[in-house]
């Protein structure tokens, strides 16, 4: 990778550039609106830096550092998943589903919390995000699990795949609505310094609110720790999927090392701003973990807290051996819990024909028949 990229720069480090380079620090701030606001796709194209300034940086080796769009594969729900090629040839995978909360909420609220009439001329949708090159996690539910970890994703790479799908939706915020969740491939909380800085050049720089973003852990408790005394924080959804230990073990390795104990008093240590809910999310596997006894178990770790409940069905994928539960078996689990008083709603499957959906994201494009996707190669 090469280190000298300015995306993923903040303000101060860019003014700091600017006058290495024995220019006025407000350059910087040139360069920082022609990254976040205008989103450039190279520095040839920051047309308010003098073109000395853009020639000395590109001698001193400094480029964008943007991923760019390799291919594109269009659901018939509209959903689209985009390939994205990082500079090192790396491919990592982000979600773009129009209209509405992408099923994240699930319950058919808004992520953020304001009034607004929607007018016709602006467009809402929510952007899934990656955070890591595969995942060390394990999940044994999840493909991108299959992967295995490669690496981490740059500051720039995370705020790019954002960039790389406004640009190709011609989608602009704060006119338009959009919502991130950083729910892609990868555990944030594992790549936790990037995806903090990523996060506030997102809220500072591209301009979307930190309550319209929503990041998800499979249970790295003292990162959900350090997440709570940050200032400016999307909110947090925490991956249960298992109503005790035995089985979360089984089915998320992790919870060896984090147990349900130490991450439900996490959760209740969790600093909660005004009107704000914590998220549990829970896949729903066949005769596994989703038995009304389950729930009950759910029930009891959760009550109290001010939380909500989102239930996915599994989304099938090759070499995942579990199966998707019955209609009829989530609608069962999920009254358990409404009857407990705990919010709960089921995530409504979002691109699961092109590999879009939750779990499924695996940066490949062998898994699926060329009649089921429009596959768009870009040039
Ligand atoms: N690593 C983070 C971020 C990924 S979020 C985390 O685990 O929270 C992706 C969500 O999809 C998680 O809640 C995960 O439990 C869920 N998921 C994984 N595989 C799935 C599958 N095959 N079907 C449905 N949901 C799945």
């Amino acid at each position: 990778m090469n280190a000298k990229t300015l995306l993923g720069m903040d303000l101060p480090a860019l003014r700091g550039l600017a006058e290495e380079f024995g220019e006025p620090s407000y350059r910087g701030l040139q360069l920082f609106e022609s990254l976040y606001k205008q989103r450039v796709e190279d520095v040839a194209q920051i047309s308010t830096l003098p073109s000395s300034l853009r020639a000395k940086l590109a001698s001193d080796g400094y480029s964008l550092g943007a991923p760019r769009i390799d291919s594109k594969f269009q659901s018939i729900d509209g959903t689209v998943r985009y390939l994205i090629a990082c500079s090192d040839g790396q491919t990592v995978e982000s979600v773009w589903m129009p209209e509405g909360d992408g099923g994240e909420s699930a319950d058919g609220t808004e992520a953020g919390d304001e009034i607004d009439t929607p007018s016709r001329s602006r467009r809402r949708a929510t952007i899934c995000i990656s955070s890591q090159i595969g995942c060390a996690v394990d999940c044994q539910f999840c493909l991108t699990a299959l992967l295995g970890v490669k690496r981490n994703l740059s500051v720039g790479e995370i705020v790019g795949q954002v960039g790389a799908i406004l640009r190709d939706q011609q989608v602009s915020p704060p006119e338009d609505r959009v919502n991130l969740v950083f729910m892609g491939m990868g555990e944030p909380f594992l790549n936790y310094d990037n995806f903090m800085k990523a996060v506030r050049l997102l809220v500072e720089g591209v301009g979307i609110p930190e309550s319209r973003m929503t990041v998800s852990t499979a249970g790295i408790v003292p990162r959900i720790f350090d997440f709570g005394a940050e200032p400016v924080r999307p909110k947090l959804a925490i991956s249960l999927n298992a109503s005790n230990d035995v089985l979360r073990t089984e089915l998320m390795p992790i919870n060896r090392k984090w147990d349900l104990r130490a991450l439900i008093d996490a959760a209740r240590a969790f600093p909660l701003r005004p009107r704000e809910r914590l998220t549990f999310e829970y896949v729903l596997l066949d005769g596994k973990n989703d038995s009304p006894e389950n729930a009950r178990e759910v029930a009891q770790w959760i009550r109290g807290l001010r939380a909500k409940v989102n239930l996915i069905a599994l989304n099938p994928g090759p070499g995942i051996g579990f199966q998707t539960p019955s209609q009829e078996r989530v609608e069962t689990f999920q009254k358990i819990l409404r009857d407990a008083d705990i919010p709960t709603f089921v995530r409504r499957p979002r691109g699961r024909d092109i590999y879009a959906a939750c779990g499924q994201l695996k940066r490949t494009i062998e898994l699926i028949g060329p009649s089921e996707i429009t596959l768009e190669k870009q040039t």
